[in-house]
């Protein structure tokens, strides 16, 4: 197989639902043959554990464990397991993002301080916290993929503070692939989505809009789907991609290039 990630180690965040992207992510990572470990948000009830769990069980993930990134804790107790059971990390999969649902509609300029934290700590920063713990565990060549989102370089309408953020963690990847390239071969880059109908882009205000315009505009007059963006990852995961790193790859149908 020209695609072949087996034996590989890949821990995949930010899967909710059947719709979020993680879980594109990780059905493409299990087909082409790698073994995962899943973290999940958990909840006081333990309900998204629960469906998590359900919904991921089909792939067997060796791990399978809570974390918050607003939780140090919890992810120390991540890494500590991963150590201690599989040794190693060949792909982190950094997929998750968070902002207020007020700070994704309306006036960019009413955005609060505290919202502006949140959106970032949540949705950029624990892109670095997470590598900064994974470094040690790299094997040579390993593949960080994270997941942004053309708002951070055009000013779509509601992304708001999250364009600042994905701003942030685009950047992000660029200080990480400098830093962890030259002694492993480390290898760090974004997907920047076309829009996808999920829970998080729900929270953002006329995505149903912003869906349709693309499927008007984009070359390929259609949006994407979940699955070819883990087709995407998987080869960014992969040896395949081994001389790509610190960029932002456009999985949108090609509107980006468009003039609208
Ligand atoms: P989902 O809602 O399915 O995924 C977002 C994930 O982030 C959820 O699993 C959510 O957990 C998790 N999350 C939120 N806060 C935290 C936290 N503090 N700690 C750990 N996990 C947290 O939506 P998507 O699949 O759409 O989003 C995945 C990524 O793709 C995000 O970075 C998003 O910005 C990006 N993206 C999405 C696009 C789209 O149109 N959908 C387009 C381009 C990029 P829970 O749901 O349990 O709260």
């Amino acid at each position: 197989m020209l695609l072949d990630l087996s034996g590989k180690k890949a821990l995949v965040t930010g899967i909710a639902n059947n719709r979020s992207i993680a879980w594109g992510i990780a059905r493409q990572l299990h087909l082409a043959g790698a073994e995962l470990g899943v973290t999940y948000l958990p909840d006081e009830k333990g309900r998204f554990e629960a469906k998590v769990r359900e919904l991921t069980a089909p792939l067997n993930p060796g791990l399978f464990l809570p974390m918050d990134v607003q939780n140090p804790d919890q992810m120390q107790a991540v890494f500590q397991q991963l150590e201690s059971q599989w040794g190693q990390l060949d792909i982190l999969v950094h997929c998750l993002a968070f902002a207020n649902k007020a700070d994704l509609a309306g006036d960019f300029s009413a955005t609060t301080a505290q919202g502006f934290r949140t959106a970032l700590e949540i949705s950029a920063y624990s892109l670095t916290s997470l590598c900064h713990l994974a470094k040690p565990l790299f094997s040579q060549g390993a593949s960080v993929i994270t997941l942004t989102y053309l708002g951070s370089e055009r000013a779509v309408p509601n992304y708001n503070v999250m364009g600042l953020a994905k701003a942030a963690l685009e950047a992000s990847v660029r200080y990480l692939a400098a830093e962890l390239g030259p002694e492993k071969q480390v290898r760090v880059n974004a997907i920047s989505a076309g829009p996808i109908r999920t829970l998080a882009s729900s929270a953002v205000g006329g995505i149903l809009e912003m869906i349709h315009h693309v499927e008007e505009k984009a070359p390929l007059r259609r949006t994407v789907t979940q699955q070819e963006v883990g087709n995407t990852a998987a080869f960014l995961a992969s040896p395949l991609a081994s001389g790509i790193s610190g960029q932002v790859l456009y999985v949108d149908g090609g509107y980006c290039i468009t003039g609208l």
